[in-house]
Protein backbone atom coordinates (compact mmCIF):
# COMPACT_ATOMS: atom_id res chain seq x y z
CA UNK A 1 0.00 0.00 0.00
CA UNK A 2 1.52 3.26 -1.07
CA UNK A 3 1.47 6.52 1.58
CA UNK A 4 3.45 9.64 1.00
CA UNK A 5 2.84 13.71 0.82
CA UNK A 6 3.36 16.56 -0.89
CA UNK A 7 6.89 17.73 -1.43
CA UNK A 8 8.25 20.92 -2.34
CA UNK A 9 10.62 20.81 -5.67
CA UNK A 10 11.73 24.34 -4.97
CA UNK A 11 15.22 22.64 -4.79
CA UNK A 12 14.54 20.12 -7.62
CA UNK A 13 12.24 16.98 -8.32
CA UNK A 14 15.15 15.10 -8.18
CA UNK A 15 15.88 16.19 -4.61
CA UNK A 16 11.95 15.92 -3.71
CA UNK A 17 12.33 11.99 -5.08
CA UNK A 18 15.43 11.78 -2.85
CA UNK A 19 13.12 12.93 0.11
CA UNK A 20 10.54 10.97 -0.39
CA UNK A 21 11.60 7.71 1.26
CA UNK A 22 13.70 9.33 3.79
CA UNK A 23 10.00 10.37 5.38
CA UNK A 24 8.82 6.92 4.45
CA UNK A 25 6.66 8.18 1.58
CA UNK A 26 6.22 5.49 -0.88
CA UNK A 27 4.20 7.93 -3.54
CA UNK A 28 4.70 12.09 -3.59
CA UNK A 29 2.95 15.04 -5.17
CA UNK A 30 4.58 18.63 -6.08
CA UNK A 31 3.02 21.54 -7.58
CA UNK A 32 3.78 21.49 -10.97
CA UNK A 33 4.59 25.44 -11.03
CA UNK A 34 3.95 28.55 -8.31
CA UNK A 35 0.69 26.95 -6.70
CA UNK A 36 -0.50 30.89 -6.65
CA UNK A 37 -0.07 32.38 -10.20
CA UNK A 38 0.40 31.56 -13.78
CA UNK A 39 3.08 33.61 -14.80
CA UNK A 40 6.87 33.27 -13.94
CA UNK A 41 6.68 29.49 -14.39
CA UNK A 42 10.31 28.07 -13.67
CA UNK A 43 11.48 26.61 -17.51
CA UNK A 44 11.22 23.08 -17.08
CA UNK A 45 14.98 21.60 -16.37
CA UNK A 46 14.84 18.43 -18.07
CA UNK A 47 18.18 16.84 -16.95
CA UNK A 48 16.53 17.36 -13.42
CA UNK A 49 13.82 15.74 -14.66
CA UNK A 50 15.14 12.48 -16.02
CA UNK A 51 17.52 12.28 -13.30
CA UNK A 52 13.95 12.33 -10.78
CA UNK A 53 12.49 9.96 -13.06
CA UNK A 54 15.48 7.10 -13.31
CA UNK A 55 15.64 7.77 -9.41
CA UNK A 56 11.78 7.33 -9.32
CA UNK A 57 11.77 3.28 -10.65
CA UNK A 58 15.31 2.99 -8.84
CA UNK A 59 13.24 3.33 -5.28
CA UNK A 60 9.86 2.50 -6.78
CA UNK A 61 8.32 5.43 -6.16
CA UNK A 62 5.24 6.88 -8.34
CA UNK A 63 4.07 10.68 -8.07
CA UNK A 64 1.14 13.43 -9.25
CA UNK A 65 1.57 16.98 -10.10
CA UNK A 66 -0.97 19.47 -8.14
CA UNK A 67 -1.76 22.41 -10.85
CA UNK A 68 -2.06 25.78 -9.45
CA UNK A 69 -5.03 26.70 -7.43
CA UNK A 70 -5.93 29.81 -9.57
CA UNK A 71 -6.88 27.69 -12.52
CA UNK A 72 -10.79 27.96 -12.42
CA UNK A 73 -12.13 25.20 -15.49
CA UNK A 74 -15.48 26.51 -14.63
CA UNK A 75 -14.96 30.02 -14.88
CA UNK A 76 -17.20 32.41 -17.28
CA UNK A 77 -14.61 34.97 -17.61
CA UNK A 78 -12.93 34.05 -20.96
CA UNK A 79 -9.36 35.47 -19.85
CA UNK A 80 -9.38 32.83 -16.81
CA UNK A 81 -10.80 30.57 -18.93
CA UNK A 82 -7.99 30.80 -21.68
CA UNK A 83 -5.21 30.96 -19.09
CA UNK A 84 -6.54 28.00 -16.88
CA UNK A 85 -6.57 25.42 -20.06
CA UNK A 86 -3.02 26.77 -21.60
CA UNK A 87 -1.66 26.22 -17.66
CA UNK A 88 -3.36 22.51 -17.42
CA UNK A 89 -1.78 21.49 -20.85
CA UNK A 90 1.53 22.97 -19.41
CA UNK A 91 1.42 21.19 -16.57
CA UNK A 92 0.22 17.92 -17.96
CA UNK A 93 3.94 17.98 -20.35
CA UNK A 94 5.51 19.25 -17.25
CA UNK A 95 4.23 16.14 -15.55
CA UNK A 96 5.03 13.77 -18.27
CA UNK A 97 8.64 15.12 -18.47
CA UNK A 98 8.85 13.86 -14.88
CA UNK A 99 7.48 10.68 -14.94
CA UNK A 100 4.11 11.64 -13.55
CA UNK A 101 0.90 9.60 -13.86
CA UNK A 102 -1.40 12.28 -13.15
CA UNK A 103 -2.26 15.99 -13.04
CA UNK A 104 -4.67 16.90 -9.72
CA UNK A 105 -6.73 19.94 -10.62
CA UNK A 106 -9.63 21.05 -8.76
CA UNK A 107 -13.60 21.62 -9.69
CA UNK A 108 -14.51 24.74 -11.08
CA UNK A 109 -16.05 27.55 -9.32
CA UNK A 110 -19.34 29.08 -11.31
CA UNK A 111 -19.15 32.05 -9.79
CA UNK A 112 -22.58 32.73 -9.97
CA UNK A 113 -23.63 31.12 -13.36
CA UNK A 114 -25.53 28.15 -11.80
CA UNK A 115 -24.15 24.49 -10.94
CA UNK A 116 -25.83 23.21 -14.91
CA UNK A 117 -23.15 25.97 -16.14
CA UNK A 118 -20.00 24.77 -14.22
CA UNK A 119 -20.24 21.73 -15.48
CA UNK A 120 -20.94 22.10 -18.93
CA UNK A 121 -17.87 24.78 -18.94
CA UNK A 122 -15.79 22.15 -17.26
CA UNK A 123 -16.73 19.75 -20.65
CA UNK A 124 -16.06 22.60 -22.58
CA UNK A 125 -12.64 23.12 -21.03
CA UNK A 126 -11.48 19.21 -20.63
CA UNK A 127 -12.73 19.06 -24.06
CA UNK A 128 -9.94 21.74 -25.23
CA UNK A 129 -7.42 20.93 -22.72
CA UNK A 130 -7.46 17.00 -24.63
CA UNK A 131 -7.30 18.20 -28.05
CA UNK A 132 -4.12 20.48 -27.00
CA UNK A 133 -2.88 17.56 -24.65
CA UNK A 134 0.53 16.50 -26.32
CA UNK A 135 1.19 13.67 -23.97
CA UNK A 136 0.31 9.96 -24.13
CA UNK A 137 0.82 8.67 -20.45
CA UNK A 138 -0.54 11.51 -17.94
CA UNK A 139 -4.16 11.54 -16.58
CA UNK A 140 -6.22 14.97 -15.81
CA UNK A 141 -7.11 13.94 -12.16
CA UNK A 142 -10.57 15.36 -11.04
CA UNK A 143 -10.35 16.41 -7.30
CA UNK A 144 -14.19 16.66 -5.23
CA UNK A 145 -14.29 20.14 -3.67
CA UNK A 146 -15.76 20.97 -0.04
CA UNK A 147 -18.78 22.69 -1.95
CA UNK A 148 -17.02 26.13 -0.25
CA UNK A 149 -18.40 29.35 -2.69
CA UNK A 150 -19.80 28.32 -5.83
CA UNK A 151 -17.27 25.13 -6.44
CA UNK A 152 -18.67 22.32 -8.34
CA UNK A 153 -17.78 18.78 -7.59
CA UNK A 154 -19.34 18.07 -4.22
CA UNK A 155 -21.39 15.69 -4.62
CA UNK A 156 -20.93 11.99 -6.48
CA UNK A 157 -23.97 13.13 -8.79
CA UNK A 158 -21.86 16.32 -9.94
CA UNK A 159 -18.37 14.94 -10.58
CA UNK A 160 -19.33 11.63 -11.88
CA UNK A 161 -21.40 13.85 -14.51
CA UNK A 162 -17.94 15.89 -15.17
CA UNK A 163 -16.19 12.97 -16.07
CA UNK A 164 -18.49 11.13 -17.87
CA UNK A 165 -17.67 12.68 -21.88
CA UNK A 166 -14.07 11.63 -21.03
CA UNK A 167 -12.50 8.55 -21.78
CA UNK A 168 -11.50 6.68 -18.38
CA UNK A 169 -7.48 7.00 -19.67
CA UNK A 170 -7.44 10.49 -20.09
CA UNK A 171 -9.85 11.90 -16.94
CA UNK A 172 -9.82 10.38 -13.83
CA UNK A 173 -10.10 11.32 -9.90
CA UNK A 174 -8.20 12.24 -6.66
CA UNK A 175 -10.68 11.79 -4.09
CA UNK A 176 -9.71 14.18 -0.75
CA UNK A 177 -11.09 12.75 2.60
CA UNK A 178 -11.12 16.37 4.23
CA UNK A 179 -13.07 18.02 1.23
CA UNK A 180 -15.47 15.11 1.16
CA UNK A 181 -15.76 15.38 4.93
CA UNK A 182 -16.50 18.93 5.10
CA UNK A 183 -19.23 18.23 1.92
CA UNK A 184 -20.86 15.56 3.55
CA UNK A 185 -19.99 12.77 1.49
CA UNK A 186 -18.02 10.56 4.12
CA UNK A 187 -20.26 10.35 7.32
CA UNK A 188 -18.29 10.65 10.38
CA UNK A 189 -19.86 6.92 11.43
CA UNK A 190 -19.70 5.56 8.27
CA UNK A 191 -17.57 6.76 6.05
CA UNK A 192 -17.61 3.61 3.59
CA UNK A 193 -21.24 4.09 3.04
CA UNK A 194 -19.99 6.85 0.51
CA UNK A 195 -21.39 5.64 -2.61
CA UNK A 196 -18.72 6.30 -4.55
CA UNK A 197 -16.73 3.26 -3.41
CA UNK A 198 -19.34 1.09 -4.67
CA UNK A 199 -19.61 2.81 -7.96
CA UNK A 200 -17.92 1.28 -11.05
CA UNK A 201 -16.67 4.43 -13.23
CA UNK A 202 -15.79 5.94 -9.77
CA UNK A 203 -13.77 3.55 -8.62
CA UNK A 204 -12.20 2.69 -12.28
CA UNK A 205 -11.21 6.76 -12.04
CA UNK A 206 -10.07 6.60 -8.73
CA UNK A 207 -6.16 7.22 -8.91
CA UNK A 208 -4.87 9.13 -6.15
CA UNK A 209 -6.36 9.98 -2.54
CA UNK A 210 -5.73 13.14 -0.59
CA UNK A 211 -5.70 11.68 3.05
CA UNK A 212 -6.10 15.07 5.33
CA UNK A 213 -8.25 15.48 8.28
CA UNK A 214 -10.29 18.52 9.14
CA UNK A 215 -10.20 21.16 10.95
CA UNK A 216 -14.05 21.92 9.79
CA UNK A 217 -17.04 20.07 11.24
CA UNK A 218 -19.18 16.96 9.16
CA UNK A 219 -21.00 19.41 6.09
CA UNK A 220 -19.28 22.50 7.33
CA UNK A 221 -18.59 23.43 3.44
CA UNK A 222 -14.80 24.49 3.77
CA UNK A 223 -11.56 23.79 2.45
CA UNK A 224 -9.41 23.52 5.70
CA UNK A 225 -6.71 20.18 6.22
CA UNK A 226 -6.07 19.29 9.98
CA UNK A 227 -3.00 17.04 10.78
CA UNK A 228 -4.28 12.99 11.37
CA UNK A 229 -5.96 12.53 14.41
CA UNK A 230 -5.52 16.12 15.40
CA UNK A 231 -9.29 17.24 13.59
CA UNK A 232 -13.27 16.69 12.91
CA UNK A 233 -12.71 13.08 11.47
CA UNK A 234 -9.77 11.67 14.09
CA UNK A 235 -7.91 8.93 13.70
CA UNK A 236 -10.61 6.40 13.92
CA UNK A 237 -12.56 7.55 11.32
CA UNK A 238 -9.28 7.79 8.81
CA UNK A 239 -8.48 4.49 9.97
CA UNK A 240 -11.34 3.18 8.41
CA UNK A 241 -11.08 4.64 5.09
CA UNK A 242 -7.10 3.63 5.16
CA UNK A 243 -7.95 0.17 5.77
CA UNK A 244 -11.11 -0.06 3.34
CA UNK A 245 -10.07 -3.06 1.29
CA UNK A 246 -11.34 -1.50 -1.67
CA UNK A 247 -8.84 1.12 -1.73
CA UNK A 248 -5.64 -1.01 -0.98
CA UNK A 249 -4.62 -0.47 -4.53
CA UNK A 250 -4.87 3.31 -4.39
CA UNK A 251 -2.25 5.61 -3.54
CA UNK A 252 -2.91 7.86 -0.17
CA UNK A 253 -0.90 11.25 -0.72
CA UNK A 254 -1.22 13.49 3.07
CA UNK A 255 -1.54 17.12 2.20
CA UNK A 256 -1.81 18.03 6.14
CA UNK A 257 -0.39 21.66 7.54
CA UNK A 258 3.02 20.67 8.73
CA UNK A 259 5.07 23.35 9.70
CA UNK A 260 8.01 21.85 7.89
CA UNK A 261 7.91 18.84 4.88
CA UNK A 262 9.93 16.70 7.41
CA UNK A 263 6.93 16.34 10.15
CA UNK A 264 5.77 14.22 7.31
CA UNK A 265 7.87 11.45 8.42
CA UNK A 266 5.99 11.59 11.73
CA UNK A 267 2.70 11.87 9.64
CA UNK A 268 3.25 8.96 7.33
CA UNK A 269 4.11 6.58 10.53
CA UNK A 270 0.90 7.63 11.80
CA UNK A 271 -0.82 6.42 9.14
CA UNK A 272 1.15 3.16 9.17
CA UNK A 273 0.23 2.90 12.49
CA UNK A 274 -3.35 2.95 11.61
CA UNK A 275 -3.00 0.23 8.89
CA UNK A 276 -1.52 -1.56 11.31
ZN1 LIG B 1 -6.47 17.95 -1.79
Amino acid sequence: MRIGCHLSIAKGFEKAVLVAPELGASCFQYFTKNPRGFRGAKQLDRVDAARGVAKMKELDLVAIGHAPYLINLATPEEELFGLSIDALVQDLVIAEARGTYGVVVHCGKHKGQGEAYGIERMHQALRSVLEKNPTQNVQILIENTAGQGSEVGYTLEQLLAIVEPFDRSHVGFCFDTQHAFAAGLLEPENPRDFKGFQHPDFMARLKAIHLNDSKIPYAGRKDRHQRIGQGEMGAAMLQNILTDPRLQEVPFYLETPVDDERQYQEEIAACRNLVG
